[in-house]
């Protein structure tokens, strides 16, 4: 039977992935906005700490299993960031063309063989919102951040994210490629497992 999952996020690029993956898997997900369900304060210091609070708030306002996902891109010639502020890093939330730009302004005098980046995907999925036992997972993706915008494909960092061992950015790659090696993929594979085995933390 096919089991609906609200999804705590507002990002349609996500939503596009998270479908590609979890309904042949025979998940139906629904965003939360489709419920009228706003969203919390993400106080968390952590990516996983932000996708446990969004997850349980979107279960607990819709009584429903709710998925949340809390990523970002990590870039380690500026310590981390813009870490859990990749969404906001440049002031204004989800405007990623000002994000890139910022990104490559402050990387300006950096080589290429220090510019390596990493993207991180947290998900946290619980069955309500005081759920004891969330499934958690926290997976990456290695590649570095090019000098200029390259492709159209993917969405925020993506034409800045060039892909360890392929010589392309995220934007560049064709999105069912990405879809099998991304963090946000990968961390979907790793919580689908933990779903099927019951496999809690
Ligand atoms: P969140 O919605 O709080 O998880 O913020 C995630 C932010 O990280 C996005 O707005 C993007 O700026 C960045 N990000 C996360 N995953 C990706 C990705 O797959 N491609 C490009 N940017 C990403």
């Amino acid at each position: 039977m096919e089991k609906t999952i609200v999804l705590a996020s507002g990002n349609e690029g996500k939503a596009r992935e998270f479908r590609s993956i979890l309904e042949p898997l025979g998940f139906k997900i629904i965003l939360q906005k489709e419920l009228g369900i706003d969203s919390p304060i993400e106080d968390g210091k952590s990516f996983l700490e932000n996708a446990i609070i969004k997850a349980r708030y979107a279960s607990l306002k819709s009584n429903m299993w709710a998925l949340a996902d809390d990523s970002g891109l990590a870039v380690d010639a500026l310590n981390g960031a813009p870490g859990i502020y990749s969404a906001r890093f440049a002031g204004e939330h989800g405007d990623d063309k000002a994000n890139n730009q910022k990104l490559l302004e402050l990387l300006k005098d950096v080589p290429a063989q220090k510019r390596t980046a990493r993207y991180y995907c947290a998900l946290c999925l619980v069955r309500h919102g005081d759920d004891p036992v969330p499934l958690t997972v926290v997976s990456s993706w290695e590649g570095s951040i090019g000098f200029k915008e390259l492709g159209s494909g993917g969405f925020g960092y993506d034409p800045l994210f060039q892909v360890t061992g392929r010589n392309c950015t995220a934007a560049q790659l064709p999105p069912q490629i990405k879809n099998l090696i991304s963090h946000r993929a990968r961390a979907i594979q790793a919580l689908t497992y933990k779903l099927k085995y019951n496999l809690h933390d």
